[in-house]
This record gives structure tokens, sequence and C-alpha cells, in this order.
């Protein structure tokens, strides 16, 4: 073999090597979480361990048959918040915690990260599913948010499925309430054993076409009065996406996360900082929000594929899954 050939074999084998340790690409990817707070492995039988397994394993199920078919990202995430909003185990549509008044108050909000499109609604008690309603109000309406009476006007008008309000009862939830109103805290920030309860549901996810969404769906904060919206439906606070830069959907306690602009914040800091997902998730919420008190956790994506599931409580109910890795849940720290 001459000299020539010698080089071309050294060539091929390099290329071989090289392609046989790189990672495998990431052509599609969906997060998702089911809320932050004190979730502890001992106070939770495996049985409710299993639940939440499970119900998060459905909501991976649903978004991801849409994005394996090439389907948008934006059908992926409604699907998946739909499973858990339809689930009474998290904070959002059928398991929605109660206010002071003892009614369910639904905030939800959506965005598109291909053309900065958006749509939120906050204090519905009628629409089935907030999300739906969110989407609708982003495609068939010319506004981002809409609240309260209008809003479940106008998800009814676009023949969205409505509910009484004796949908959104459980029992759980009911018992939340009580206990809070006995204790005689303003909202359900800290349990009786000073962890954080939170349940609000999000999705991110990353298409075969290179977009990105994100999702965001809750029933807020137990005993929360005086038409209280949190973060969750706010653009920029709980839910963000860009294309340059990344999905973010968030979960928490609100008022810390809309004066910090989490979802914004992290998006800005890989566009403008050039930071890579994980750190810019990292320093907003395991830094800038734990120096304030601001307890929860985000899920973000990128155009890449990199898949964050950042928290500063006990634990985040959340799960992944891309073309490249089957789909995992999680809930506690390890
Ligand atoms: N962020 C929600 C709110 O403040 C609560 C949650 O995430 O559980 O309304």
């Amino acid at each position: 073999m001459n000299l020539r050939g010698l080089l071309l074999c050294v060539c091929i084998a390099f290329l071989l090597m090289s392609c046989q340790s790189s990672e495998p690409e990431v052509r599609w990817a969906l997060v998702i979480h089911g809320g932050a707070g004190g979730i502890d492995r001992d106070r939770m039988t495996p049985e409710v361990q299993n639940a939440y397994h499970q119900a998060l394993a459905s909501a991976l199920a649903a978004g991801e048959e849409v994005l394996r078919a090439g389907g948008p990202a934006l059908d992926a995430v409604t699907e998946a918040i739909q499973v858990m909003e339809d689930s009474p185990l998290f904070n959002a549509g059928r398991g929605a915690v109660f206010t002071h008044e003892g009614r369910n108050e639904l905030d939800a909000s959506i965005m598109v990260g291909s053309g900065l499109d958006a749509g939120a609604v906050a204090g519905v008690t009628t629409v089935k599913n907030p999300i739906l309603a969110a989407r609708a109000v982003m495609e068939r309406s010319p506004h981002v948010m809409l609240s309260g009476q209008g809003a479940d006007q106008f998800a009814s008008e676009q023949g969205l499925e409505t509910v009484t309000p004796d949908y959104f009862y459980t029992e759980r939830r009911w018992k939340d309430l009580q206990q809070v109103l006995q204790g005689g805290s303003e909202v359900a920030e800290i349990s009786e054993n000073g962890d954080w309860k939170f349940g609000t549901v999000g999705a991110v996810a990353l298409d075969l076409d290179g977009n990105l969404v994100a999702g965001t769906s809750t029933g807020g904060m137990t005993n929360k009065r005086w038409g209280r919206i949190g973060d969750s439906p706010v653009i920029g606070a709980g839910t963000y996406a860009a294309n340059d830069a990344c999905a973010v959907s968030a979960t928490g306690h609100g008022e810390y996360f809309i004066r910090r602009t989490v979802a914004r914040d992290i998006c800005a800091r890989v566009e403008f900082l050039g930071e890579d997902l994980k750190t810019a998730a990292a320093q907003v919420v395991g830094e800038q929000l734990v120096a304030m008190g601001g307890s929860g956790g985000i899920i973000a994506v990128n155009r890449a594929g990199d898949m964050v599931m950042e928290f500063n409580s006990k634990g985040m109910f959340r799960g992944s899954v891309n073309s490249a890795q089957a789909a995992q849940t999680a809930m506690f720290k390890d």
C-alpha cells in the first residue's frame, strides 16, 4: 500500500471511530413536570409513588406519539398537559386546589418558539382543559391573555368542553384547604412539616421541524384569594419559548417566579450570555431564586435537544423522552 492509500485508510478509520463515539443526534424531545415541592420518599407510599410514575408515563406517551410521527411540538405539549389535567393527582384541571372561598380557579398558558405566539387564561372556572383555552386564545383571538368570566365565555364560544364546578372537587384538595384554613396561614405555602406543596403541570417540546413550544397549567395555590394569579399564565414568568434560545415551563411559588421573570431570564441568559441551558437554569433556579427565598423548579429544552430539569425544592414530579432515549420518570432528588 502506498502512502496515499495508507493516509486514506487512517482517515476512514478516524471518521468511523468519531462517528461511533459521538452522542446520537436528538431529533425530537419532550420534558414534562407535575409540580415541585416537599416531595419526600418517606411521606409517599410505594402505591402513591407508582400512581405518579404511571400518570407521568401516560403524559409522556401522549406527547411522544405526536413527536415520533413528525407532529408539531404544539400538539405534543397540549396532549401531554391534557393527560395531567385530566388526572386528579396534579394541581391542574381535575385535581386543582381550592381558593379561600372553596372554588377552583385555573390558570394556563402556552407559547410557540417559532413566531413567539402565545396565549393564556387566568381564573377560569368552567373549561375542562385550561391548556386548550390558552391555545384557543393564541390561535383564535387577537389577544394573548384572557381572564375570569370572559375567558370562560370565550372558551365555551370556541366549542371547548365545559364542566360544572363539582368536576374539580377532589377530597384530598378540599382537606388541604381545611387544613390551611385551620392553620390560619395566608396561602398553603408551607405544610405541617415546613415543606412546600405545589403540583402545577407543564411540558416543553422540540419537534422534527426544530420548533420549540412550552405550556403550563395550574390551579394555583391553596387558599388563594382576591383573584390571585400566579406565574403559570404569565408569559415570561411561568412559560416562555423562543426558537433562538429555549422553551421553559416553571412550577413553584408564583410570586417569586413573576418577580424574577424566571422562564424568560433563563432563555435570555442562553441567548445573550451564551450560557448552556443547564448553566442558565442552575443560575436562575439554584442561585437567584434561592437568594430571594423562592422555591420550585423548571423544565427546559433547546433546539439541540438538551433537556434540563432543575429544582431547588425537595423534589419535582418530572419525566423526559427523546428520539435517542426511552421515557424516564422521577420525583425525588436522587
Ligand atoms: N406556580 C404556581 C402558582 O404560583 C403554583 C405551582 O407551581 O404549583 O400559581
